[in-house]
């Protein structure tokens, strides 16, 4: 999960206990669950972005129903049935079968359906997904995809997709809590959006149904923490929070008010101290020193800030605040032309490459024509839980609700149905 799309959200939603919950998000009907059917209307979430073809295939009949949900035709089980977009107006099947532009499929049996996507001149498969799907031209000739999905069976996929499979029990369960809690902030956000959320590291990783060995020990973390949340007291009233996570704060978490008003809450104020995520494996603890060229950096910068050009050659690069636990916050770039433009590290990071700067906790320098961070520390945007550290707690013996209660000063999980 990235930072970057899941700022800007409004405030944190006010939830008082299951009945002003279920009141907000009226339920709809299920599909293909396993689970106990969730008292809240199912999860919207976009699984293709603008594609101009899909595959679905199921092992029972699926049927395409309109917007009033009047059944236009059925497809056969066991028979992958490619769908594209014609003339802006319909959706054809196999080339032969037409349909309006919006639609849904749903399995007649309750049968997960899967889905791959044309991209690349190539076939994807994205996943196998519970739950029905809505496909809807966009673009004039693009197909956008959006799985409607009882929020268990999506927090399922996503813990199986954002956890690690070595991850202790107690790890998982804090995921699903993390992931739940992510979730119903977002979907209570508006609770008539067409999509509450994306599939990708914008959000929340989601590819559906996982039903290996993984995916069960998945399923019994997402059982056994059923309906729980993360909320913190706001004078009388427990609000919901976007409990954002990454991967490994390196020492300490960052705070999360800086990137956004909504996010200056109480278990988002970050400075949590925590070297337990140096099981992290790889360089996700420690990493560095990474070299790129100045003229790279300079170049990348231009491209996505107009301040950047009004500095002219990049001359210095140095940090110009610091979190209270010593976390660069801001770069200062100075200019040929004597001035200079801050930027948040974290879109700094962004800018030049999350996954080859892979935190903003580091040491930056100009090297003739080059630029060296070093001492870099952790990955990821270190807002709220550290995942790699919730793992070396779960290890050392900690309980998943201690865990959060930890990485999310006040906030407590509550069962909400
Ligand atoms: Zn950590």
């Amino acid at each position: 999960m990235n930072m970057t799309r899941s700022f800007n959200r409004r405030n944190a939603r006010t939830i008082s206990n299951c009945a002003i919950l279920a009141a907000a998000l009226t339920a709809t009907p299920i599909f293909a669950s396993h689970r106990d059917p969730t008292p809240l209307r199912d999860a919207r979430i976009l699984i293709a972005d603008s594609v101009p073809r899909i595959r679905v295939e199921s092992t029972s009949t699926i049927s395409i129903r309109n917007t009033d949900r009047k059944k236009l035709g059925e497809l056969p089980p066991n028979t992958p049935t490619d769908l594209r977009p014609r003339n802006n107006a319909t959706i054809e099947f196999n080339k032969q079968l037409q349909t309006p532009e919006d639609i849904r499929l749903e399995s007649e049996n309750h049968e997960p359906i899967r889905v791959s996507i044309y991209r690349r001149n190539e076939w994807q498969q994205l996943g196998l997904y519970a739950g029905s799907l809505r496909v809807v031209i966009i673009n004039s000739n693009r197909l956008d995809v959006i799985n409607h999905v009882d929020v268990e069976d999506y927090v399922a996929g996503v813990v199986a997709a954002e956890a690690w499979p070595t991850f202790h029990d107690q790890a998982l369960r804090g995921q699903a809590i993390v992931s739940r809690s992510f979730a119903i902030y977002h979907m209570t956000r508006d609770p008539n959006a067409e999509i509450d959320l994306s599939a990708t590291q914008g959000a929340q990783v989601y590819r559906g149904i996982r039903s290996d060995a993984v995916g069960r020990r998945v399923d019994e973390a997402v059982d056994f923490t059923r309906g729980v949340v993360l909320v913190y007291k706001d004078g009388d009233k427990d609000r919901l929070f976007c409990t954002y996570y990454s991967a490994a704060c390196g020492g300490s978490s960052q705070p999360a008010a800086p990137f956004g008003s909504e996010s200056d809450v109480p278990p988002l104020r970050g400075n949590v101290p925590c070297d337990y995520c140096e099981i992290a494996p790889g360089d996700n603890y420690r990493w560095g020193p990474i070299k790129m060229s100045l003229a790279s950096i300079q170049q990348k910068l231009t491209a996505r800030y107009n301040k950047a050009k009004k500095i002219g050659r990049i001359t210095s690069i140095a940090v110009s605040s610091r979190t209270d636990a010593g976390r660069p916050l801001t770069l200062r770039f100075t200019g040929s032309n004597a001035e200079t433009f801050d930027l948040l590290a974290e879109k700094v990071r962004h800018t030049l490459g999350p996954n080859k700067i892979k935190s903003t906790d580091f040491d930056v320098r100009i090297d003739g024509a080059n630029v060296i961070f070093k001492n870099g520390k952790g990955f990821g945007h270190g807002l709220g839980l550290c995942q790699w550290g919730m793992q070396g707690q779960a290890l050392k013996g900690k309980r998943a609700g201690d865990i959060l209660r930890y990485y999310y000063p006040s906030a407590r999980p509550v069962r909400v149905y």
